[in-house]
């Protein structure tokens, strides 16, 4: 069977570093690891292609070519996906499309054309989904009923069928699933609250083909909380450790954690031993009675500032997430957001509006009293430029234009340099070091000819055009003589804001556009629903 993988575009993002990859000649932030996993799932003589279309078009040779077209994607890429779908359907081929988007919402319209709907964990649904195509059937919905499949089994994904110099880092995923409740997440809808692990042989299987094929640059472990099951997390990355030293450390990584990981020492020690560079806390708020409206209790048991702080001395860069419009929320809780930020200095700190995804616990909630704007939460996907897909226990366009400021005070190019500047002085020194042998590396110490040219554009636009060229030299020489060690890292972040101060004008339009869209709201009705809160 000729089988086309197709992977939808996504719209920008605060993720999508479009600026940022242009400095390093990149096209994307991160690969398809779904459809790689689908594809080391199937039938193993079945010919396969792999499009992914932020990268670039499907050739006209590779339409004619398949017999069979897959498409995963999550919701944000749901308008591409219908797109792909008509286009697939247009030239007679039969459509399977699976994922976290046809997972949550299979009757969604985007997806009526297609004829196989792979749903939920595809170690379960895809032998059926083979069992139907081998049969002749042509077409069928394919769904787990609950179970959840043990992911000890899951072979090696294809990353074969990826163009490596088309992304910045590579994928893999060690757990699925997460202990916690937090009302609006669903991820525990998708993969449940008992975390699930490969063995460590099994992950260190998938490096070990990753450095077989030549990749030599970051992993971003993608679970949604790497530490949902931290004795096996602690199995882990011992063998990890050694497996990295015995090779020179070829990788960094960077991955999702919840915010009980600056309570294990032990753990953040081994994480930064591996070159975890980077962690990404879903901190969401500093309000407290904001955490507990929204069930994220592990975020109310001791200071998120300390937390921030105990990772970062251990030489592990916080990038957190944060959003606004949270039941009961009062006014000024983007400047709240803002101040926290700014204490803390958290260099990447991604805000967003209160989103009710499918069938979570914020959105069943929602239903049962009336306040999801169903047209809203149909139409768009969940973006950093969405406004709420409900209706908020206070007026819409005060936290909408809550948000836009705080995204812009964060961005703002001197508050920015100034921030990260205020980190990178605390920031630790990653304990990988000790481990490094350089004899052993095969990864040249020396700048290539991409990075100097990165570096020359950072250093003209911050350091000559711009008018925050004297702090930008005033921080590079700090950071130089208060950690030497972690200067490179200083400028690639620093580097960052080219893709942030863009996207602050995006967010600015886009919410601007939905706010005049929107009827004028009764002051009356605005009453009612603060005293729902
Ligand atoms: S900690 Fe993160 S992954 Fe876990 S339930 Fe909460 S939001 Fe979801």
């Amino acid at each position: 069977m000729r089988t086309l993988f197709l992977y939808p575009l996504f719209p920008p993002t605060f993720w999508s570093y479009e600026k940022i990859l242009e400095l390093v000649n990149r096209k994307v932030l991160l690969p398809p690891l779904g459809l790689v996993t689908v594809a080391a799932l199937l039938p193993q003589h079945w010919e396969m292609k792999l499009v992914d279309r932020n990268v670039r078009d499907v050739t006209t040779e590779e339409w004619e070519w398949a017999e069979l077209v897959v498409i995963s994607g999550m919701i944000v890429q749901k308008a591409d996906m219908a797109v792909q779908i008509a286009e697939a359907k247009r030239r007679g081929l039969p459509v399977a499309v699976g994922g976290p988007f046809a997972s949550s919402t299979p009757d969604a319209p985007e997806l009526e054309l297609a004829d196989f709907k792979v749903l939920d964990e595809g170690e379960i649904t895809l032998p059926q989904f083979v069992e139907a195509i081998e049969r002749g059937d042509r077409s069928g919905r394919f769904s787990a009923n609950g179970e959840k499949p043990d992911v000890t089994s899951t072979p090696v994904p294809r990353f074969d069928l990826l163009d490596f110099d088309a992304y910045d880092s590579m994928s893999v995923q060690f757990s699925r699933g997460c202990p916690f409740q937090c009302e609006f997440c669903d991820i525990i809808v998708l993969y449940g609250r008992k975390p699930r692990t490969k063995t460590p042989e099994q992950l260190l299987a998938e490096l070990n083909r990753l450095y077989e094929l030549g990749w030599r640059r970051s992993i971003f472990l993608v679970d949604d909380n790497f530490i949902g099951n931290k004795r096996n997390a602690k199995l882990l990355l011992p063998a990890l450790r050694d497996w990295l030293s015995e090779r020179g450390y070829p990788f960094s990584f960077a991955t999702e954690a919840s915010v009980d990981l600056a309570s294990d020492d032990e753990l953040m020690q081994m994480m930064s031993e591996c070159r975890f560079e980077a962690v990404f806390l879903g901190i969401e708020t500093p309000d407290e009675a904001s955490l507990s409206v929204a069930g994220k209790h592990q975020n109310t048991r001791s200071s998120l500032e300390e937390a921030v702080d105990r990772i970062t001395a251990n030489g592990i860069r916080v990038m957190a997430g944060f959003i606004i419009g949270f039941d009961g929320e009062t006014a000024g809780a983007g400047d709240r957001i803002v101040r926290f930020v700014t204490r803390t200095g958290i260099p990447a700190a991604m805000m967003g509006m209160l989103q009710a995804l499918p069938n979570t616990g914020l959105w069943h909630r929602l239903e049962k009293e009336g306040r999801l704007i169903q047209e809203k939460a149909d139409a768009r996907g969940v973006n950093q430029t969405n406004l709420l897909n409900f209706e908020p226990t206070r007026p819409i366009r005060q936290i909408a234009n809550e948000y836009v400021e705080a995204f812009c005070a964060l961005y703002e190019p001197n508050a920015y340099i100034d921030r990260v500047t205020h980190y990178y002085r605390k920031l630790g020194i990653p304990r990988w070091h000790a481990f490094h042998d350089p004899r052993r590396s095969d990864r040249p110490s020396l700048p290539t000819v991409t990075d100097l040219r990165a570096l020359a554009i950072v250093i003209w636009r911050q350091g000559i055009k711009r008018d925050t060229r004297w702090r930008f030299w005033r921080s590079l020489l700090s950071i130089a003589r208060c950690n030497p060690k972690n200067l490179e890292q200083f400028l690639v972040v620093l580097a960052h804001n080219e893709h942030f101060m863009e996207y602050r004008s995006i967010v600015t339009r886009e919410i601007a556009d939905q706010l005049a869209s929107l009827p004028p709201e009764a002051p009356a009705a605005t009453a009612d629903l603060q005293a729902v809160g």
